[in-house]
């Protein structure tokens, strides 16, 4: 029988990717006897990356991510499989409030990614000046701003359609949030085409976006109306959770963390290809 060198693999990182790849890694090595071993490393002092919750008197707070879409089933198979079904939550999500120097304002009502599609929300709403709104209404007059193919950030694109301040004070929040960017250098054909294409078919962003907006439909009669589940799903702990759930079912030895990884390098084998991770605290792989 060949003796067959053990294959060892380095996740590098301890957010949600990492432990992902870790946990499924480990399963198959169980499920399959492969003749693998892992080694996790973390740099900071705790797993979970950009997911953090804190918990203050009796609220969950997300520092970071706050759900995730319930119809991309991949985050709630994993965690029914790390034993968080009963945890899992429909997020129930009222209104929602961004932060202009020290104030809240409520987010103006049918405005879709920030793009205004109701009259009334967006002329009555504090978050804006008068001048701002004016300018942001110049969207339904001002001619395309981008040949079919050509792309631009997301933040050029926005400031020429509905002006800086419906950008700064909306638009931006919203938006850098998901991507985790600057909108200024983000491109919109990568994160948003669908904001570009409504501009080429109907050059108005507000026009454009109030007739691609679903109608309504009206309930159905019945006895008894059941509130719809909503789009997200979190944890009642937070997401928080599910960083802890996969990380109880890692082998412990396996996760390194505080241990910066500094530099990949190959190493020439004659059998295979191998990496040498170079670490930034002490401990050897
Ligand atoms: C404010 C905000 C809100 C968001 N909201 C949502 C949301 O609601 N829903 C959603 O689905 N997504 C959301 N996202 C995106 C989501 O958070 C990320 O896509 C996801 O968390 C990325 O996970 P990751 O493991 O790839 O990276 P990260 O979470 O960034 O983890 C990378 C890890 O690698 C570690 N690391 C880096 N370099 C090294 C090194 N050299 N050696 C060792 N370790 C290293 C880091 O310390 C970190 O722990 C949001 C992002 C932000 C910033």
């Amino acid at each position: 029988m060949v003796n067959e060198q053990k294959k060892r693999v380095a996740i590098i990182g301890g957010g949600i990717t990492g432990l992902t790849v870790a946990y499924y890694l480990q399963k198959e090595v169980m499920s399959k006897g492969l003749n693998l071993e892992y080694q996790l490393f973390e740099s900071n002092q705790q797993l979970g990356g950009k997911i953090q919750t804190d918990y203050s008197n009796g609220f969950v707070i997300e520092r970071g991510p706050d759900s995730f879409l319930a119809r991309k089933q991949s985050a709630a198979r994993l965690a029914k499989e790390v034993g968080l079904e009963k945890e899992l939550v429909y997020n129930d999500s009222g209104q929602s409030f961004v932060l202009k120097g020290d104030e809240l304002y409520p987010i103006p009502g049918g405005a879709i990614m920030g793009i205004p599609t109701k009259v009334a929300p967006f002329a009555t709403t504090k978050l804006f000046t008068p001048l701002g709104k004016l300018r942001a209404a110049g969207d339904l007059f001002i001619p395309k701003t981008s040949s079919s193919n050509e792309d631009q950030s997301l933040g050029q694109f926005f400031r020429k359609r509905l002006g800086d301040e419906v950008v700064e004070n909306l638009i931006e929040p919203l938006l850098s949030g998901i991507y985790a960017g600057d909108i200024d250098r983000l491109s919109l054909l990568a994160t948003f085409p669908q904001f570009h294409q409504v501009e080429q078919k109907y050059r108005s962003l507000i026009l454009g976006m109030s007739k691609a907006m679903p109608k309504p439909t009206k309930p159905a009669k019945t006895k008894q109306t059941t509130k719809s589940k909503g789009m997200f799903l979190s944890f009642k702990g937070g997401l928080q959770s599910l960083v802890e759930g996969i990380e109880n079912h890692l082998d412990e030895d396996a996760v390194k963390k505080e241990t910066g990884i500094e530099r990949v390098e190959k190493v020439e084998s004659n059998t295979s290809l191998l990496l040498r991770v170079a670490m930034l605290s002490c401990l050897t792989m």
